[in-house]
Protein backbone atom coordinates (compact mmCIF):
# COMPACT_ATOMS: atom_id res chain seq x y z
CA UNK A 1 0.00 0.00 0.00
CA UNK A 2 1.58 3.57 -1.05
CA UNK A 3 2.15 6.05 2.17
CA UNK A 4 0.03 8.22 0.67
CA UNK A 5 -2.99 6.13 1.02
CA UNK A 6 -2.28 4.89 4.48
CA UNK A 7 -1.61 8.75 5.61
CA UNK A 8 -5.14 9.45 3.66
CA UNK A 9 -6.88 6.59 5.81
CA UNK A 10 -5.29 7.76 9.47
CA UNK A 11 -6.41 11.05 8.46
CA UNK A 12 -10.22 9.96 7.71
CA UNK A 13 -10.10 8.63 11.02
CA UNK A 14 -9.08 11.95 12.85
CA UNK A 15 -12.01 13.53 11.01
CA UNK A 16 -10.36 14.79 8.30
CA UNK A 17 -11.31 14.88 4.87
CA UNK A 18 -9.90 14.54 1.76
CA UNK A 19 -9.51 16.12 -1.77
CA UNK A 20 -11.76 14.63 -4.74
CA UNK A 21 -8.86 13.87 -6.27
CA UNK A 22 -6.73 12.06 -3.81
CA UNK A 23 -10.14 10.11 -2.76
CA UNK A 24 -10.42 8.53 -6.10
CA UNK A 25 -7.16 7.97 -6.53
CA UNK A 26 -7.55 5.53 -2.88
CA UNK A 27 -11.03 4.25 -4.05
CA UNK A 28 -9.52 3.05 -7.50
CA UNK A 29 -6.32 1.32 -5.99
CA UNK A 30 -8.71 -0.38 -3.40
CA UNK A 31 -10.37 -2.36 -5.79
CA UNK A 32 -6.94 -4.17 -6.49
CA UNK A 33 -5.01 -3.95 -3.37
CA UNK A 34 -6.44 -6.00 -0.55
CA UNK A 35 -4.28 -4.23 2.50
CA UNK A 36 -5.99 -0.89 1.39
CA UNK A 37 -9.13 -2.34 2.23
CA UNK A 38 -8.26 -4.49 5.36
CA UNK A 39 -6.77 -1.61 6.58
CA UNK A 40 -9.64 0.54 5.95
CA UNK A 41 -12.05 -1.76 7.74
CA UNK A 42 -9.87 -2.28 10.64
CA UNK A 43 -10.58 1.89 11.04
CA UNK A 44 -13.75 1.54 10.14
CA UNK A 45 -14.44 -0.76 13.22
CA UNK A 46 -12.82 0.55 15.48
CA UNK A 47 -14.22 3.61 14.70
CA UNK A 48 -17.84 1.95 14.80
CA UNK A 49 -16.64 0.47 18.14
CA UNK A 50 -15.47 3.41 19.88
CA UNK A 51 -19.17 4.51 19.63
CA UNK A 52 -21.38 1.85 19.54
CA UNK A 53 -19.64 -0.71 21.31
CA UNK A 54 -20.36 -3.99 20.62
CA UNK A 55 -24.22 -3.56 19.87
CA UNK A 56 -25.73 -4.04 16.55
CA UNK A 57 -29.30 -2.88 15.74
CA UNK A 58 -31.94 -4.32 14.34
CA UNK A 59 -34.87 -2.71 12.17
CA UNK A 60 -37.85 -4.95 10.63
CA UNK A 61 -38.68 -3.82 7.00
CA UNK A 62 -42.24 -4.07 5.51
CA UNK A 63 -42.32 -3.47 2.41
CA UNK A 64 -45.85 -2.10 2.15
CA UNK A 65 -46.09 -2.29 -2.17
CA UNK A 66 -43.94 -2.89 -5.09
CA UNK A 67 -46.43 -0.64 -7.32
CA UNK A 68 -44.17 2.39 -8.19
CA UNK A 69 -44.72 4.94 -10.76
CA UNK A 70 -41.09 5.88 -11.64
CA UNK A 71 -39.04 3.84 -13.74
CA UNK A 72 -35.22 3.74 -12.48
CA UNK A 73 -33.50 1.67 -14.87
CA UNK A 74 -31.65 -0.43 -12.05
CA UNK A 75 -34.99 -1.77 -10.40
CA UNK A 76 -37.27 -4.42 -10.71
CA UNK A 77 -39.92 -2.59 -9.53
CA UNK A 78 -39.77 -0.28 -12.20
CA UNK A 79 -43.05 0.92 -13.91
CA UNK A 80 -41.77 -0.34 -16.96
CA UNK A 81 -41.56 -3.77 -16.25
CA UNK A 82 -44.70 -5.52 -16.75
CA UNK A 83 -44.04 -9.21 -15.66
CA UNK A 84 -43.85 -8.34 -12.06
CA UNK A 85 -46.79 -9.24 -9.93
CA UNK A 86 -47.93 -6.41 -8.28
CA UNK A 87 -49.54 -6.44 -4.59
CA UNK A 88 -49.86 -3.86 -2.17
CA UNK A 89 -50.84 -4.36 2.16
CA UNK A 90 -53.25 -2.97 3.90
CA UNK A 91 -53.50 -0.67 6.88
CA UNK A 92 -54.42 -3.69 8.72
CA UNK A 93 -51.61 -6.26 7.36
CA UNK A 94 -48.81 -3.51 8.21
CA UNK A 95 -50.29 -2.77 12.06
CA UNK A 96 -50.00 -7.17 11.72
CA UNK A 97 -46.73 -7.12 11.07
CA UNK A 98 -45.40 -4.41 13.37
CA UNK A 99 -47.27 -6.62 16.51
CA UNK A 100 -45.55 -9.26 15.36
CA UNK A 101 -42.09 -7.87 14.99
CA UNK A 102 -42.75 -6.00 18.46
CA UNK A 103 -43.14 -9.71 19.75
CA UNK A 104 -39.60 -10.65 18.43
CA UNK A 105 -38.28 -7.92 19.56
CA UNK A 106 -38.33 -4.83 16.94
CA UNK A 107 -38.45 -1.33 18.15
CA UNK A 108 -38.14 0.09 15.12
CA UNK A 109 -40.20 -0.74 12.15
CA UNK A 110 -39.13 0.48 8.32
CA UNK A 111 -42.36 0.75 5.75
CA UNK A 112 -41.04 0.91 2.51
CA UNK A 113 -42.43 0.92 -0.98
CA UNK A 114 -42.43 1.69 -4.55
CA UNK A 115 -44.20 5.00 -5.75
CA UNK A 116 -47.41 4.38 -5.09
CA UNK A 117 -49.92 6.63 -5.39
CA UNK A 118 -52.53 4.61 -3.54
CA UNK A 119 -49.83 5.26 -0.28
CA UNK A 120 -51.25 9.47 -0.52
CA UNK A 121 -49.89 11.31 2.29
CA UNK A 122 -52.67 11.12 4.12
CA UNK A 123 -53.24 7.42 3.99
CA UNK A 124 -49.40 6.75 5.43
CA UNK A 125 -49.71 9.45 8.28
CA UNK A 126 -53.11 7.54 9.52
CA UNK A 127 -50.77 4.48 8.94
CA UNK A 128 -47.61 5.69 11.14
CA UNK A 129 -49.96 7.45 13.65
CA UNK A 130 -52.07 3.88 14.20
CA UNK A 131 -48.39 2.19 14.75
CA UNK A 132 -47.15 5.10 16.75
CA UNK A 133 -50.39 4.33 19.00
CA UNK A 134 -50.09 0.70 18.97
CA UNK A 135 -46.56 0.75 19.80
CA UNK A 136 -45.18 4.21 21.32
CA UNK A 137 -41.89 2.83 22.51
CA UNK A 138 -40.93 2.59 18.98
CA UNK A 139 -39.40 3.91 15.88
CA UNK A 140 -40.73 4.51 12.75
CA UNK A 141 -38.82 5.09 9.55
CA UNK A 142 -40.13 5.64 6.12
CA UNK A 143 -38.93 5.02 2.39
CA UNK A 144 -41.41 5.72 -0.12
CA UNK A 145 -39.34 8.19 -2.45
CA UNK A 146 -39.43 11.63 -3.62
CA UNK A 147 -42.61 13.44 -1.75
CA UNK A 148 -43.76 17.42 -1.55
CA UNK A 149 -42.22 19.36 1.94
CA UNK A 150 -45.51 19.84 3.06
CA UNK A 151 -46.31 15.92 2.09
CA UNK A 152 -42.79 15.05 4.50
CA UNK A 153 -44.30 17.72 6.97
CA UNK A 154 -47.50 15.73 7.18
CA UNK A 155 -45.79 12.19 8.19
CA UNK A 156 -43.24 13.72 10.64
CA UNK A 157 -46.67 14.96 12.24
CA UNK A 158 -48.01 11.84 12.33
CA UNK A 159 -44.88 10.26 14.24
CA UNK A 160 -42.79 9.21 11.66
CA UNK A 161 -39.04 9.48 13.17
CA UNK A 162 -36.33 8.66 10.20
CA UNK A 163 -36.78 8.69 6.37
CA UNK A 164 -34.65 6.60 3.79
CA UNK A 165 -33.81 7.75 0.62
CA UNK A 166 -30.34 6.98 -1.04
CA UNK A 167 -29.08 9.39 -3.26
CA UNK A 168 -28.14 7.34 -5.42
CA UNK A 169 -24.94 8.91 -6.90
CA UNK A 170 -23.88 11.88 -6.13
CA UNK A 171 -22.87 12.93 -9.86
CA UNK A 172 -25.42 14.41 -11.91
CA UNK A 173 -24.77 12.99 -15.32
CA UNK A 174 -24.32 9.27 -13.82
CA UNK A 175 -28.05 9.93 -11.84
CA UNK A 176 -29.01 10.90 -15.55
CA UNK A 177 -28.12 8.09 -16.75
CA UNK A 178 -29.80 5.59 -13.98
CA UNK A 179 -32.85 7.69 -13.93
CA UNK A 180 -35.40 8.22 -17.08
CA UNK A 181 -35.59 11.87 -17.91
CA UNK A 182 -37.50 14.30 -15.47
CA UNK A 183 -35.92 12.75 -12.40
CA UNK A 184 -32.76 15.01 -11.20
CA UNK A 185 -30.19 14.53 -8.37
CA UNK A 186 -30.95 18.34 -7.80
CA UNK A 187 -34.38 17.09 -6.98
CA UNK A 188 -33.22 13.93 -4.79
CA UNK A 189 -30.84 16.32 -2.64
CA UNK A 190 -33.84 18.91 -2.22
CA UNK A 191 -36.03 16.36 -0.66
CA UNK A 192 -33.11 15.15 1.36
CA UNK A 193 -32.71 18.85 2.79
CA UNK A 194 -36.17 19.13 3.20
CA UNK A 195 -36.51 16.07 5.28
CA UNK A 196 -33.18 17.10 7.58
CA UNK A 197 -35.04 20.37 7.95
CA UNK A 198 -37.91 18.70 8.96
CA UNK A 199 -36.15 16.69 11.72
CA UNK A 200 -35.98 13.69 10.49
CA UNK A 201 -33.24 11.20 11.07
CA UNK A 202 -32.90 11.09 6.95
CA UNK A 203 -30.60 7.89 5.33
CA UNK A 204 -29.13 8.74 2.35
CA UNK A 205 -26.75 6.23 0.65
CA UNK A 206 -25.93 4.41 -2.65
CA UNK A 207 -25.08 1.43 -5.05
CA UNK A 208 -22.15 0.67 -5.43
CA UNK A 209 -21.30 -0.60 -9.17
CA UNK A 210 -23.89 0.41 -10.51
CA UNK A 211 -23.44 0.90 -14.12
CA UNK A 212 -21.66 3.45 -15.48
CA UNK A 213 -20.24 4.08 -12.09
CA UNK A 214 -16.51 5.23 -11.77
CA UNK A 215 -13.81 5.61 -8.93
CA UNK A 216 -14.92 9.21 -9.47
CA UNK A 217 -18.06 9.03 -8.95
CA UNK A 218 -17.64 6.98 -5.78
CA UNK A 219 -15.38 9.59 -4.46
CA UNK A 220 -17.91 12.09 -4.72
CA UNK A 221 -20.50 9.90 -3.31
CA UNK A 222 -18.36 10.06 -0.12
CA UNK A 223 -17.91 14.15 -0.25
CA UNK A 224 -21.70 13.95 -0.39
CA UNK A 225 -22.41 12.24 2.34
CA UNK A 226 -19.17 14.14 4.36
CA UNK A 227 -21.14 17.53 3.83
CA UNK A 228 -24.88 16.34 4.12
CA UNK A 229 -24.29 14.89 7.56
CA UNK A 230 -27.09 12.27 7.06
CA UNK A 231 -28.12 10.07 10.42
CA UNK A 232 -28.27 6.70 8.11
CA UNK A 233 -26.32 5.76 5.02
CA UNK A 234 -27.72 3.04 3.00
CA UNK A 235 -24.81 1.63 0.90
CA UNK A 236 -24.66 -2.19 -0.97
CA UNK A 237 -24.12 -3.58 -4.19
CA UNK A 238 -26.05 -3.17 -7.59
CA UNK A 239 -27.40 -6.35 -8.76
CA UNK A 240 -29.05 -6.67 -11.73
CA UNK A 241 -32.29 -7.25 -12.22
CA UNK A 242 -33.13 -9.36 -15.74
CA UNK A 243 -36.56 -7.78 -16.45
CA UNK A 244 -34.73 -4.19 -16.29
CA UNK A 245 -32.28 -2.30 -19.37
CA UNK A 246 -30.03 -3.18 -16.68
CA UNK A 247 -30.57 -6.62 -16.52
CA UNK A 248 -27.04 -7.91 -18.55
CA UNK A 249 -24.81 -5.98 -16.08
CA UNK A 250 -22.48 -7.40 -13.77
CA UNK A 251 -23.16 -7.07 -10.18
CA UNK A 252 -21.67 -4.99 -7.97
CA UNK A 253 -18.15 -6.11 -6.12
CA UNK A 254 -18.36 -7.19 -3.12
CA UNK A 255 -15.28 -6.23 -1.89
CA UNK A 256 -15.49 -2.54 -3.24
CA UNK A 257 -18.90 -2.02 -1.35
CA UNK A 258 -17.60 -3.27 2.17
CA UNK A 259 -14.76 -0.79 1.48
CA UNK A 260 -17.17 1.77 0.38
CA UNK A 261 -18.67 1.32 3.54
CA UNK A 262 -15.85 2.09 5.73
CA UNK A 263 -14.91 5.35 4.45
CA UNK A 264 -18.34 6.35 4.74
CA UNK A 265 -18.02 5.18 8.41
CA UNK A 266 -14.87 6.87 8.38
CA UNK A 267 -16.16 10.22 7.18
CA UNK A 268 -19.54 9.31 9.56
CA UNK A 269 -18.62 7.95 12.73
CA UNK A 270 -21.91 8.41 14.62
CA UNK A 271 -24.17 7.15 11.47
CA UNK A 272 -26.28 3.97 11.34
CA UNK A 273 -25.21 2.19 8.63
CA UNK A 274 -27.02 -1.16 7.34
CA UNK A 275 -25.24 -4.11 6.47
CA UNK A 276 -27.61 -4.45 4.03
CA UNK A 277 -29.86 -6.92 2.16
CA UNK A 278 -28.04 -6.61 -1.18
CA UNK A 279 -24.83 -7.52 0.61
CA UNK A 280 -25.85 -10.61 2.46
CA UNK A 281 -27.49 -11.60 -0.72
CA UNK A 282 -24.39 -11.11 -2.95
CA UNK A 283 -22.38 -13.23 -0.18
CA UNK A 284 -23.16 -15.63 1.87
CA UNK A 285 -21.37 -14.20 4.85
CA UNK A 286 -22.14 -10.20 3.51
CA UNK A 287 -24.37 -9.35 6.53
CA UNK A 288 -21.19 -10.65 9.09
CA UNK A 289 -18.63 -8.54 6.48
CA UNK A 290 -20.55 -5.53 6.42
CA UNK A 291 -20.89 -5.60 10.20
CA UNK A 292 -16.67 -6.12 10.22
CA UNK A 293 -16.39 -3.07 7.50
CA UNK A 294 -18.30 -0.67 9.76
CA UNK A 295 -21.84 -1.24 9.55
CA UNK A 296 -23.72 -1.44 13.07
CA UNK A 297 -27.46 -1.88 11.79
CA UNK A 298 -29.45 -4.77 10.20
CA UNK A 299 -32.69 -4.80 8.90
CA UNK A 300 -34.51 -8.60 8.67
CA UNK A 301 -37.50 -9.12 6.20
CA UNK A 302 -40.52 -8.76 8.34
CA UNK A 303 -43.14 -8.65 5.33
CA UNK A 304 -45.75 -11.23 5.03
CA UNK A 305 -45.17 -13.88 3.28
CA UNK A 306 -47.14 -12.83 0.23
CA UNK A 307 -44.87 -9.43 -0.46
CA UNK A 308 -41.73 -11.00 0.09
CA UNK A 309 -40.73 -13.04 -3.43
CA UNK A 310 -42.48 -10.16 -5.50
CA UNK A 311 -40.69 -6.98 -3.73
CA UNK A 312 -38.32 -8.03 -6.57
CA UNK A 313 -35.67 -4.69 -6.49
CA UNK A 314 -33.18 -7.44 -8.06
CA UNK A 315 -32.57 -11.05 -8.93
CA UNK A 316 -32.39 -13.45 -6.15
CA UNK A 317 -33.02 -10.88 -3.15
CA UNK A 318 -32.84 -13.00 0.13
CA UNK A 319 -36.22 -13.15 2.20
CA UNK A 320 -34.99 -16.03 4.19
CA UNK A 321 -32.78 -17.38 6.56
CA UNK A 322 -31.64 -15.19 8.76
CA UNK A 323 -32.94 -12.18 6.34
CA UNK A 324 -36.18 -13.11 8.08
CA UNK A 325 -37.10 -11.91 10.97
CA UNK A 326 -38.57 -14.92 12.13
CA UNK A 327 -35.27 -16.04 12.50
CA UNK A 328 -34.13 -13.33 14.53
CA UNK A 329 -32.38 -16.33 16.74
CA UNK A 330 -29.91 -17.44 14.12
CA UNK A 331 -29.14 -13.88 13.23
CA UNK A 332 -28.30 -13.17 16.64
CA UNK A 333 -25.80 -16.29 16.81
CA UNK A 334 -24.58 -15.70 13.69
CA UNK A 335 -23.71 -11.93 14.88
CA UNK A 336 -22.29 -13.36 18.22
CA UNK A 337 -19.93 -15.86 16.47
CA UNK A 338 -18.25 -11.81 15.30
CA UNK A 339 -18.64 -10.63 18.75
CA UNK A 340 -21.28 -8.39 18.39
CA UNK A 341 -24.86 -8.21 20.37
CA UNK A 342 -28.32 -7.66 19.12
CA UNK A 343 -30.20 -5.15 20.53
CA UNK A 344 -33.87 -4.58 21.67
CA UNK A 345 -33.80 -1.00 21.41
CA UNK A 346 -34.96 1.79 18.56
CA UNK A 347 -31.55 2.46 17.85
CA UNK A 348 -31.56 6.55 17.79
CA UNK A 349 -28.76 8.76 15.82
CA UNK A 350 -27.03 9.83 18.77
CA UNK A 351 -24.37 12.22 17.32
CA UNK A 352 -24.96 15.97 16.95
CA UNK A 353 -27.72 16.09 14.41
CA UNK A 354 -26.72 19.40 11.74
CA UNK A 355 -29.01 20.82 9.49
CA UNK A 356 -26.94 21.29 6.11
N1 LIG B 1 -38.99 3.59 -3.86
C1 LIG B 1 -38.15 3.90 -2.75
C2 LIG B 1 -37.83 2.71 -1.90
C3 LIG B 1 -37.62 1.38 -2.58
S1 LIG B 1 -36.16 1.19 -3.52
C4 LIG B 1 -36.90 4.57 -3.22
O1 LIG B 1 -36.56 4.46 -4.38
O2 LIG B 1 -36.27 5.24 -2.37
C5 LIG B 1 -34.95 1.17 -2.24
C6 LIG B 1 -33.52 1.12 -2.71
O3 LIG B 1 -33.27 -0.12 -3.36
C7 LIG B 1 -33.12 2.15 -3.74
O4 LIG B 1 -32.75 3.36 -3.12
C8 LIG B 1 -31.95 1.49 -4.48
O5 LIG B 1 -30.70 2.01 -4.05
C9 LIG B 1 -32.09 0.01 -4.10
N2 LIG B 1 -32.16 -0.79 -5.32
C10 LIG B 1 -33.08 -0.72 -6.30
N3 LIG B 1 -32.76 -1.56 -7.32
C11 LIG B 1 -31.59 -2.15 -6.97
C12 LIG B 1 -30.72 -3.08 -7.61
N4 LIG B 1 -31.00 -3.56 -8.82
N5 LIG B 1 -29.60 -3.47 -6.95
C13 LIG B 1 -29.33 -2.99 -5.73
N6 LIG B 1 -30.10 -2.10 -5.08
C14 LIG B 1 -31.21 -1.67 -5.69
FE1 LIG C 1 -39.49 2.91 -7.78
FE2 LIG C 1 -37.68 3.12 -5.77
FE3 LIG C 1 -37.48 1.22 -7.67
FE4 LIG C 1 -37.04 3.77 -8.36
S1 LIG C 1 -35.81 2.53 -6.89
S2 LIG C 1 -38.28 2.27 -9.52
S3 LIG C 1 -38.52 4.81 -7.03
S4 LIG C 1 -39.09 1.40 -6.15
Amino acid sequence: METRHRELLDSMREGGVAPHGDLRRLIADAAGDADIRERAAGLAREATLAVFGDAVFIRGLIECSNHCRNDCLYCGLRAGNSRLDRYRLDPEEILACCGAGYALGFRTFVLQGGEDGFFTDERLAAIVASIRAAHPDCAVTLSFGERSPEGYARLRRAGADRYLLRHETADAEHYARLHPEGMTLASRIGCLRDLKRLGFQTGAGFMVGSPFQSAATLASDVLLLHALQPEMAGIGPFLPHGDTPFGGCPPGDVDLTLFMLSLVRLVLPHALLPATTALGTAREDGRERGILSGANVVMPNLSPARARSRYALYDGKLHEGPEAAENLSALRDRLAAIGRRVVVDRGDYRGRSENR
